[in-house]
């Protein structure tokens, strides 16, 4: 198993292997047991699990940003909630917009069930996953250039509505999913 970019957190993390379903039968369902490791000197952190469809082993090995033993618990704030200022090593801007559309569309979904704390929790994961998004603006340009995008997923995202990586059009949609909040969790 090859080691993998630097996970910020555990958050992160998670999202990361929701994104890569089993490659035997496409399956995301399985329990994880994780635990610290070391790539030669490099601290890492590894997830292994067995797919409960097909029985295969699944194996992740993250490496760790400078300094840490394990990834870091969420941050208080959508901006913090995935990780530090650094964009993603993990998932690229494309991938970001999939998340916050997915989480959007099951808060839409929680809210008419009249689950206002998982409609919460998820509009507030929207709100995390625009502002990973918004890590990869360089300072100053208008939006996320191409060369951000390095996943097939990612890139087909771009390529079909580019002009969702405005600047502009991120902050739009950030202020409108955190005016459709049914309350604030913290
Ligand atoms: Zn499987």
């Amino acid at each position: 198993m090859s080691l993998l970019p630097a996970v910020r957190s555990r958050d992160e993390a998670d999202l990361y292997l929701e994104l890569h379903p089993c490659l035997r039968c496409g399956s995301m369902e399985g329990a994880w047991g994780e635990a610290p490791t070391a790539q030669g000197a490099r601290p890492a952190y590894r997830y292994t699990g067995r797919c409960a469809d097909c029985g295969e082993t699944r194996e992740f090995v993250f490496a760790l940003p400078d300094g840490r033993v394990a990834p870091a618990a969420a941050g208080p704030h959508p901006t913090t909630r995935f990780g530090g200022p650094e964009p993603s090593a993990l998932l690229d801007p494309g991938e970001w917009l999939l998340v916050a559309d997915w989480c959007a569309e099951a808060s839409d979904v929680a809210e008419r069930q009249g689950d206002d704390a998982e409609a919460a929790e998820l509009r507030w994961t929207a709100v995390a996953a625009v502002e990973e998004i918004c890590k990869f603006l360089p300072e100053a340009a208008d939006a996320v250039p191409e060369s951000a995008f390095w996943s097939a997923r990612g890139r087909g995202v771009y390529q079909r509505e580019p002009g969702r990586f405005r600047r502009r059009r991120l902050v739009v949609v950030r202020d409108h999913h955190l005016n459709h909040m049914p309350w604030s969790p913290s």
